[in-house]
């Protein structure tokens, strides 16, 4: 198989994704008043409604269509005020009501859009921006300084509730093939789930990874969902097809089901590419079906062929009454609505002279931009002159320390805002280096200590004091006469050599800036 750079060179990938994000916030579930709760003794959650019993009637759970008007709101979508929700009919262990209950052609949140940032390594995989002058249009995305932003539609997010959960038992590793029997726990039946569903105008496996990625951020700051990829509340089915580079018409599409990480996402989406540039080259043809990645061997398999949709034989629930939502309702949620990450990265831009670069990564995170803001108004005057290094500390060095740390709380290690802001403080006044600040930072976080208490104890204080290195450089001329004359007859590369002695007279604690500059000043 070929590689993704170089079929990507020749096809034009069209992925559409659909999004799975259980409510776990709520207290109660979609139609009965059975309690929401994770990771509790099996079958102990259940009631006549969410067991499908006969007579049993659904009533749907208002703060469920409040968190789905908030996802709808928050990206860019309509709210429509009139739907239904309609039965999905199948049969399987998992749910004893043999119907699923979801919404029909009109969901509650309809004709979204999301613009997507992609920039750095990331920005590569779409060759034809990358290879674009800034502010030109390559289809949905623009060039920008770092990378492009491609607009995303969305067709809609709907209503619907999860079915519940088998565990098979005596195979290999909870699968399915080889096990002996299987265990069906009822609790998550009926648990509150949105879908959102793409327009296909996702074009490389990056982009369709920072959508989940950003949608993830929107949620969670909107607080519907824990979204957690590992223990599937989020859960993301990925749509793909090629086409030749120019044509219009979209080809036949496979589907990666349940894809449960961002990497996996990524990295099976690529995989589906190659694999079926592959079979297009050879004159095959695709067959629409729905595929597993597995990232073990890194290759998918087929795991069925596409039912379609008038297999599930959708009509209006008798049971459910049609929704008609209110403007007051409406607006009522409008009003929840909290700073979402883009605003709060434009607000950062705004307010800290930063790069948009900068904002976008700083509010990745709501702890990391939570800490940043904290920093900021520990600074006061100084905000506007440590915005930029303070940034620089959390997108690179704390935001490294985390990642290697999975699961480690930023406001649970040693570093304090008000570390880190002395940090920032001591490197901005030159009283330490940048390279010393790297150990520094280290220190805090191991020691438990204050920057300065660290610094002191090492003797790390680094000279800026014009006087003390102007004497080390006068020295250092002194001893090297005949480098001098080298330097003034043009061999001007040696202006390292004297900035290096006169660093190594200083025990490395000698501000680089100010030796570079006397050095200069005294050879010119
Ligand atoms: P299905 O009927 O198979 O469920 P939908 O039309 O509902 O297909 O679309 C499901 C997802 O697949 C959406 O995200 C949509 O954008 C995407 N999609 C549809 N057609 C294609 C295609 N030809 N190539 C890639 N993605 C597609
Ligand atoms: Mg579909
Ligand atoms: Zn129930």
């Amino acid at each position: 198989m070929r590689k993704l750079e170089e079929v990507l060179q020749d096809w034009e990938a069209v992925i559409g994704l659909e999004v799975h994000a259980e409510l776990t916030t709520l207290k109660s579930k979609m139609f009965c008043g059975c309690k929401l709760e994770f990771g509790v003794e099996p079958n102990t959650h259940t009631c006549p409604v969410c067991l499908g019993m006969p007579g049993a009637l659904p009533v749907p759970n208002k703060a469920a269509i409040e968190s789905i008007v908030l996802a709808g709101l928050a990206t860019n979508c309509d709210i429509e005020k009139h739907s239904m929700f309609y039965r999905k009919n199948y049969t399987y262990p998992d749910m004893t009501k043999n119907f699923q209950t979801t919404q029909g052609p009109v969901a509650f949140c309809m004709r979204g859009h999301l613009g997507l940032a992609v920039d750095g390594t990331a920005a590569k995989e779409r060759i034809t921006a990358a290879a674009l002058e800034a502010d030109a249009v390559d289809g949905n995305a623009t060039r920008t300084d770092t990378g492009y932003v491609a607009q995303v539609g969305i067709t809609r997010i709907h209503m619907e509730e999860d079915a519940g959960k088998m565990n098979h038992v005596g195979g290999a590793q909870g699968r399915i093939a080889g096990a002996t029997h299987s265990l069906v726990d009822y609790n998550r039946c009926g648990t509150p789930l949105i879908e959102l569903v793409t327009e296909p105008d996702l074009r490389t496996p990056e982009e369709a990874r920072l959508f989940m990625q950003k949608l993830r951020q929107i949620y969670l700051a909107l607080n519907i969902s824990n979204c957690s990829m590992e223990e599937g509340s989020l859960r993301c089915d990925g749509n793909v097809s090629l086409r030749r580079r120019g044509a219009k018409q979209l080809g036949v599409k496979t589907e990666l089901k349940n894809m449960n990480s961002f990497k996996n996402l990524h990295d099976g989406l690529a995989f589906e590419i190659c694999r079926q540039a592959e079979v297009l080259e050879e004159g095959g043809q695709i067959y629409q079906e729905t595929r597993h990645w597995d990232p073990t061997s890194k290759r998918t398999i087929v795991m069925r062929v596409k039912e379609t949709a008038d297999d599930y034989r959708l009509f209006p629930d008798p049971d459910l009454a049609p929704c008609n939502l209110s403007d007051g309702f409406i607006e009522s949620v409008r009003a929840k609505l909290p700073e979402l990450p883009d605003q709060k990265a434009a607000r950062f831009e705004r307010e800290f002279a930063l790069s948009a670069y900068d904002a976008r990564h700083l509010v990745e995170h709501r702890e990391t931009a939570r800490f940043f803001e904290a920093c900021m108004t520990l600074a006061g005057g100084d905000a506007a002159a440590l915005a930029k290094p303070m940034a620089n500390l959390v997108i690179n060095d704390i935001t490294a320390y985390l990642n290697a740390r999975e699961g480690t709380a930023l406001d649970e290690t040693p570093l304090t805002p008000e570390r880190a802001l002395a940090l920032v403080k001591l490197t901005a006044e030159d009283a330490i280096s940048s390279k010393q600040a790297k150990e520094v930072f280290a220190a805090v976080l191991d020691e438990d200590k204050d920057p300065s208490a660290i610094v002191a104890e090492r003797g790390m204080e680094q000279v800026s004091d014009t006087s003390a290195i102007e004497s080390v450089v006068d020295a250092v001329l002194a001893a090297n006469p005949d480098k001098v004359e080298q330097y003034r007859g043009g061999k001007t590369g040696l202006v390292g050599f004297f900035v290096g002695q006169c660093m190594k007279e200083m025990r490395g604690q000698g501000n680089p800036k100010v030796i570079n500059e006397l050095v200069a000043k005294k050879l010119g």
